[in-house]
Parts: structure tokens; sequence; C-alpha cells
């Protein structure tokens, strides 16, 4: 008979089988042969069972066993025996217990592996992806995963309980009628010449679903962005999307966080302290440099114009006389050596700042500076004013320039710094709403103003009094310790005004009509007003298991190229499949 039927997995295993005979199937995670006893570790996604196997049980069996290398899928009928106290392993939840095998099935062998599962850490990352599903039977990457499923299902629970429907909204939809977007394209075959495109999110239809009169949508849904390469992005990635009509910013933040209240509390059992911080982003900017700041260590950056005001140095002088700003982060109760200290003005300079200015203050009091004579002998005392902590030991690492740059290089500078001086708790989760953003931003480049968020997503009251830099949008983001989780709006529902923002957008009305006739007239066919909200799930999951990027909780990611070296995609097709679809390619470089 073949032992396909378990009766139990191999990490359940406990005290109350003792005695009895139990049916385990699994791999075989490793094998020692002592003398005349074999013991062959069994391993299936609950864990891991001793195997014993005797002669004096069965002397079949225990040759069989002989054969069993690491990864032969197996099945065994054993009873379950206490081991003796020399013997029990305590790194096992399972090490109290061994099983004397009787029968023993072969499902299917193994030749040797193209890397071992218990060095998979060391091994080029594209081997693993070419073998994900041996990858994904090491047990952290079952745990992940396991962990992956529960936030996804407590998601389910929780939105289900509170009125939300799960729809599923079209992978097939309309490309972006300039194609500037970065999405990825789908000929189609019944309309030769005309295309698909995989969406960018499903916030469109999310909105229409609003106007349907559905009144709370989720999705767990899977959104493309064909992307240059950057660290930690994927091609395809998951979010959880949804929408509620009939709100403010406040119920859906406040839904938000009995979410993600939710999901901690029920999947790592931590209880997070609600209502979550809120921080506007002009704070968020001109104290962190950042719209997402890691709030784990403070490390502010601090305006320090007023300490330069009669400065003879020649940059600073030149910055202040054209408007720029001086900004300063003050470290304390670390020593720098001048090696060092040299070493962050290479660091900034790497980040592309035009350079970094250090002041270390002294046991004396006295300063320490490779502008040190520029500076007046009161320099201590007036800095002082505008650093309260300065004292024996600080250094004050300086950066001047056009405001906007300068903080944004300062926010790294301070996630670096941070991180190299081991200012952050590993173990804390600090969540943070961002809110207050501006509506519109201007690209030097194109000379066009964009979305901060979407154009979809509505001012604030009093956006026509203001100029296009200064109107806010009611958008709020999700920020866990510096990394965006996801963000939202309350939308527009009023076409009127819809049309005025895409006006500002500088959409002409035809592009208009052509891109979002449909939406412009839904909004005059009864749209309610709404909002929503939409977090990057694998973002998530990655930050709850501690994982070090998003493809470690991917069942199977792309490369950071974007390649799939499992199934080798994307690949070139035939001119027979592409005639299908009348398409060529002249295979002349874009
Ligand atoms: N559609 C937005 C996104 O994918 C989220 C939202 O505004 O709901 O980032």
């Amino acid at each position: 008979m073949h032992l396909m039927e378990r009766t139990v997995r191999c990490g359940h295993v406990t005290d109350s089988l003792v005695g009895k005979e139990i049916i385990l199937t699994g791999w075989v995670d490793g094998r020692r042969d002592h003398g005349g006893l074999i013991f062959i570790d069994l391993r299936d996604r609950s864990g891991i069972m001793q195997l014993v196997f005797d002669p004096a049980y069965s002397s079949k069996v225990h040759e069989q066993a002989h054969g069993l290398r690491s990864e032969y899928v197996i099945g065994v009928r054993g009873t379950v025996v206490e081991r003796t106290p020399q013997t029990v392993n305590t790194a096992l939840a399972t090490g109290h217990w061994e099983l004397h095998v009787t029968d023993l099935t072969i499902f299917n062998r193994a030749k040797g592996l193209p890397f071992q599962l218990d060095s998979a850490d060391q091994v080029d990352e594209e081997l693993r992806l070419k073998y994900r599903y041996l990858d994904l039977r090491r047990p952290i990457m079952q745990q992940r995963f396991a962990l992956r499923h529960e936030v996804i299902f407590a998601l389910r629970e929780y939105l289900h309980e509170r009125g939300f429907y799960e729809f599923e909204t079209p992978l097939l939809t309309k490309p972006s009628v300039e194609g500037g977007a970065r999405e990825f394209v789908i000929p189609s075959r019944t309309h030769p010449g005309s295309f698909y495109a995989l969406p960018q999110s499903p916030q469109l239809y999310k909105q229409l679903l609003m106007a349907s009169g559905m009144d709370r949508y989720f999705q767990i849904a899977r959104c493309f962005r064909d992307e240059d390469l950057r660290a930690d992005r994927q091609p395809e990635f998951t979010q959880l999307d949804l929408e509620m009509s009939f709100v403010d910013e406040s119920t859906v933040m406040t839904m938000v966080e009995g979410i993600i209240a939710y999901v901690y509390k029920k999947v790592l059992g931590v209880e997070l302290t609600l209502p979550l911080k809120r921080m506007t982003y002009d704070h968020a900017f001109s104290t962190y440099g950042s719209d997402k700041p890691d709030l784990r260590f403070d490390l502010p950056i601090v305006e320090c114009k007023a300490l330069f005001a009669d400065t003879e140095l020649k940059f600073l002088r030149a910055v202040l006389d054209t408007g720029g700003s001086i900004g300063a982060l003050c470290v304390n109760g670390h020593r720098f050596s001048h090696t060092e200290l040299n070493r962050w003005v290479d660091r900034a300079q790497g980040l592309g700042a035009k350079g970094l200015l250090w002041i270390h203050v002294k046991e004396d009091g006295t300063v320490d500076s490779p502008v040190e004579k520029f500076l007046p002998k009161d320099f201590v005392a007036r800095a002082r004013a505008i650093f309260p902590s300065l004292a024996a030991g600080s250094v004050l690492f300086i950066m001047a320039g056009q405001y906007k740059s300068t903080w944004q290089l300062l926010g790294r500078l301070r996630l670096e710094l941070g991180s190299a001086l081991n200012l952050i708790n590993k173990n804390e989760m600090n969540f943070l709403w961002v809110t207050g953003f501006p509506l519109l931003e201007y690209d030097e480049q194109t000379k066009c103003w964009s979305s901060v968020h979407h154009p979809f997503t509505s001012p604030t009251a009093g956006w026509q009094d203001v100029d296009f830099a200064q109107m806010k949008a009611r958008a709020y983001d999700i920020v866990l310790n510096g990394i965006e989780l996801g963000g939202g709006s309350i939308r527009i529902h009023d076409r009127e005004l819809q049309q005025k923002i895409f006006d500002m957008l500088g959409l002409d009305k035809q592009t208009m009509e052509e891109k979002f006739g449909f939406l412009l007239e839904a909004q005059e066919l009864g749209f309610p007003p709404h909002g929503g909200l939409a977090i990057g799930i694998d973002r998530l999951v990655m930050l709850m298991t501690q994982a070090s990027s998003i493809r470690e909780v991917i069942a199977f990611p792309k490369t950071q190229s974007g390649f799939d070296p499992l199934m080798e995609a994307p690949t070139p097709i035939g001119q027979a499949y592409l005639a299908q679809y009348q398409l060529k390619i002249n295979n002349k470089p874009a």
C-alpha cells in the first residue's frame, strides 16, 4: 500500500501521539547513518520530524532506507516514540520525539541539486529564481508564504465584515493615448492593429464601481508597470485596492488603520496603537527631507541660515545671496575620526551633493572643521541657540543650496547616518500618515504641471484662490519605517472640477474626451462622493517578515531586469505567430 495519506504533518507531531502509529509524507532533508541505525529528517511545509530506521523494526525497510538521498519524496508509517533525554533536540519543535519506521514508500527520487537548500542564501539570485520551486522548499520561504497567505486571508475577513465586496476588474484595458505611461501593451488578434494595456492600477474601474452604487469595493489587485530598472521594483505587483462611497479622508484613514491593526494582531500578535501618527507633507519635508520619513530615529534637518548670516565663506555667501537655504544635521554621542568625517563628505558627494561641511565641537568647547578659521569665536554658543542638544563631541553636517534639492540630499544623508550609526531600532514598526500633499508638481524638463498622486484626486477647499504650486490635495500616504506602504485620496466626482484639473494639467478638450470621456460622462450621471486607497501587499509582507526585498515574498518574481529565469520570459516570438496579429519586428533599434 502506498503511504500517500498522511495522518499528520511532520511539524505537528506532539506528545499526544506518543505510542501511536502515524503516516507522514515529505522530503528527505538530511540523512545520517549511525552503524546499524539510519536517521532521516523528514520535512514538509510544517516542519521536520526525525525518522529512525532500525533492522529490528523491519529489516526490509531498513535496507530500503540505505538508498534514500536528499530531496527524495517519501511516505512512512511508524510509531511515535519519546526520545531519551540525551537525544532531545530543543532546536526542533518536534525534537522530543522520533518515528520508528516500519513502512516506507519512495514516491520519487531526486538527482544532485543545482544548489544546497541550506546554503541558498549564498548562491546567485538568478539561480535561485531559475529553480524557484527548490528555493521555495526552504523553511524560511515556506514561513514567508504562509504569512503572506495569512495576511491576505485576514484582509478579506476584515473587509467582508465591514460590507466590502470583492471585485475583479479587467486586466485587458485601454492604453493611455500618448504612450508615455510605461504600460505593458497586448496586441489584439481580433482587432488587428489595436492593443490592450495591462492596468497600472484599477483606479478608474474602482471609481466607476462607486458610480455603480457598489458602495464599498476591494480587490487583491495585480498591477503592472513597465518601469526602468530600479532597486526593489517588480513589473507586476499586488496591492490591496479599496474604495468607499460617501466618505471623507478621516473615514478612509480610520478604516485603513483598522485593517492594518487587525492584520498585525491576527498574524503577528502585535498590538498597534491607534490612531497612527499623522504629519503634514510640509512638516515631513522640512524636518526629514522626505515625504516618507523614517521616524524610528529622530535626527531632524534644521534650517540654520541665521547662523551664517554674516559669513565670509564664499560658497555659503553665494547660496545666501541667491535665496538658497542652509540645513544641518546635528549628530550627538558619536566619536568620528577625521577619516570618517571626510568619508561622509565623499558619501554626500556620492549622493549628488556639491559638498558637505562638517563642524566638530571638541571636548574643550572649541571647534574643529575644514572652515574653522572662518567661524566666529562664539560659534558654539550661537549654534546652541539653534541646536539645543549641541555638546562636546557633537558634529554638525551642513549642506547649502536650493531648498528642495538640498533638503532631499540631507534627507538621504540622514537615512545613511541613521543606519551607519545604528540609530535605528530594527524591531520597531513606525507607522505614519502623511497628509496635505501638494496637488501638482512642476517638471522643469517638460515645463508641465503633473499630479503628485493622480488627476482624479480632489483638491482641498480654496484651491481656486491660490497658485498651482500652493494647491493641496485631499490625499494621504501611509508610511512604515520610511517606506511608502500605500496611498490614496478623496476623488473628484464632479465633471466641472475634473475638467478644470485636466485643463491645469494641459490636456486639451480632444485628448480629454479620448482618454477620459467615459469618466467625464459618468460624472454627469449621478456619481457619489468617494475616496479610497491602495496598500502594497508585497511591501507589507516584506516588512512583516523582515525580508530584505519584495522578491523574497513574491512566489515567482522577476529579476531586477524584469526577466523570469524559470520560464525564460520575455521571449521573442516567431514571424508566423506575429502575423496573426498583423505585426512585424523591424529589428531596427527604436
Ligand atoms: N490608484 C492608486 C495607486 O495605485 C491608489 C489610490 O489612489 O487608491 O497608487
